[in-house]
């Protein structure tokens, strides 16, 4: 006996449909006829840019301060943080520059504002500019 496909119709307050949940089984047989209609939906407003994981390893790499790297950033625009930038799954902060003279540039995705950690030799001091308004 056939498995029986359901459609999910999922609606809002007023019943009108917002969404239609499609099983996988049927899915997988529609998805190469729906991708030429679906793509230039799919396509972001923007691309972000890449982070530049590479020069980080390289900062990381050259790194000879009087004090182990902290991965903690934080925004003292609106106040998100995260112990670890790279690892913490919300990704508050986009890492935007990292050179070897001790510079890691993050913007902060709550509030857009941009915020530079200058490593120096013995301490780490925190800038930031705030969002375009
Ligand atoms: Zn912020």
């Amino acid at each position: 006996m056939p498995d029986s496909l359901q459609l999910l119709y999922i609606t809002d307050d007023d019943r009108h449909i917002q969404a239609v949940q499609i099983p996988w089984k049927l899915w997988r047989k529609i998805e190469p006829l729906a991708r030429p209609v679906l793509d230039p939906f799919m396509k972001p407003d923007f691309e972000e840019p890449v982070e530049p994981l590479s020069a980080f390893e390289e900062f990381l790499h050259y790194w000879d301060f009087r004090y182990p790297y902290s991965p903690a950033v934080s925004c003292p625009h609106c106040g998100a943080a995260t112990q670890n930038w790279r690892d913490d799954l919300t990704h508050p902060f986009r890492l935007a520059n990292a050179n070897l003279g001790g510079l890691l540039v993050f913007h902060c995705r709550a509030c857009g504002a941009t915020i530079r950690q200058k490593h120096f030799r013995d301490h780490m001091a925190v800038e930031h500019t705030a969002p375009k308004t």
